[in-house]
């Protein structure tokens, strides 16, 4: 420990005193620029996830929504025939559109997370409402499934920002999740073949954004289960990549006779992102601005060839592009890109007031480092 006297003498010295200025400026600057950047692991808040560890050859299929439930039912049909784990975030207001299939999904032992009440752009919210829509939707979820919500808060559209964090945490969600990986099923655009090859961009941690909603996602889910595996790659549930606790309750396995029931097990319309909403189901704002309305006008699927899963890859270089949808729809995936690549998906939204004031206050922090130096350098020049 330093005796006062001692510290006198060391600010007494020009060249200390300025070295002294500098790196206060310098800490207090690094502290500023943690506020503006996303938080990390062991910051205060939900940590902000985009995939698990890399080292390992594991991947996670996650699917949102459910705003149609008939493709929800084939999804899942799906999934029960190759074995393949995946967690579901919808959309709770959207969950009493079948509330037996929520039912069935959790009695399976699918992880249900959490994906806000009413889907709306959380970014856009106060904190307070953010958190009442994480809270509601937990309430309604679990009243739904009758199990546990798995403690994971996906925002809808990769939207979020320092509130969406905060909330989460005091709803007592210790991670918010995005992804690195979509098959950009609600672009509206491309084949299912163009799809799959998007989702087939996950690697080694990675996870995958799909739709519990499009019709073209069961036409892409079979043959991307096969191709991650055809790499080595496991399919695991969201919580097992992550390292997250979560049990399961008692695990029924259903027959595909018991999800389907008369339900074919594909969609008719096999091009594009097509959402088709389900009777007497209007997705909330934003989202309703972001997709056809339901009942609305769809591609007809009799144009289109008649094609299996197992005949996806030649789909591609035997018909055109679906026309695109002006306006394309896009869940999950912000409105100003539709097209997001997996790497600008769910940034932190910025131009809040906060982060403005947090920007000015740093270039006066730069200033005063600045003046500081050039004060050091004039002292020192004075005694010489
Ligand atoms: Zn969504």
């Amino acid at each position: 420990m330093r005796s006062p006297g001692r510290v006198a003498n060391l600010l007494a010295v020009p060249r200390r005193a300025g070295l002294g200025i500098a790196a206060a400026v310098f800490v207090a600057a690094a502290l500023v620029s943690a506020m503006l950047l996303p938080p990390a692991a062991g910051a205060v808040g939900a940590v902000v996830r985009y995939n698990g560890p890399r080292s390992v050859t594991e991947v996670a299929l996650t699917f949102d929504d459910g705003s149609n439930p008939e493709n929800c039912h084939r999804l899942l049909a799906i999934l029960e025939e190759k074995g393949a784990p995946a967690t579901f975030f919808p959309i709770a207001a959207a969950m009493p559109l079948d509330l037996e299939f929520w039912r069935l999904l959790a009695d399976a032992g699918f992880p249900i997370g959490n994906h806000t009440m009413t889907h709306p752009n959380m970014a856009t919210l106060s904190e307070a409402e953010q958190l009442k829509q994480i809270e509601s939707a937990k309430v309604e979820e679990e009243r739904i499934t009758g199990a546990p919500l798995l403690q994971v808060f996906r925002p809808p559209y990769g939207s979020w920002n320092h509130a969406t964090v905060a909330a989460a945490a005091t709803a007592g969600y210790p991670v918010v999740l995005l992804w690195d990986t979509s098959d950009r099923d609600t672009s509206l655009r491309g084949t299912p073949a163009q799809m799959l090859a998007a989702a087939e961009a996950a690697r080694n941690g990675s996870v995958i954004l799909m739709h519990c909603g499009p019709n073209a996602t069961p036409w892409v889910l079979g043959p991307l289960i096969d191709s991650l595996r055809a790499r080595g790659l496991t399919l695991v549930t969201v919580p097992k990549l992550l390292g997250l606790a979560w049990q399961p309750g008692p695990v029924t396995v259903p027959t595909t006779a018991q999800i389907l029931g008369s339900l074919s097990p594909m969609p008719e319309a096999s091009m594009g992102g097509v959402i088709v909403g389900a009777a007497g189901y209007t997705p909330p704002s934003p989202g309703a601005s972001l997709r056809p309305t339901p009942g609305a006008p769809q591609p007809s699927p009799s144009s289109g060839p008649s094609v299996t899963p197992s005949s996806l890859p030649s789909l591609a270089s035997s018909t055109a592009p679906a026309s695109a949808s002006p306006g394309g729809a896009s869940a999950d995936i912000a409105s100003t890109a539709p097209t997001a690549s997996p790497t600008s998906a769910g940034r932190p939204s910025t131009g809040s007031m906060t982060d403005v004031i947090v920007l000015v206050v740093m270039v006066m922090l730069g200033a005063l480092a600045l003046a500081a130096l050039a004060a050091m350098t004039r002292r020192r020049r004075r005694s010489r």
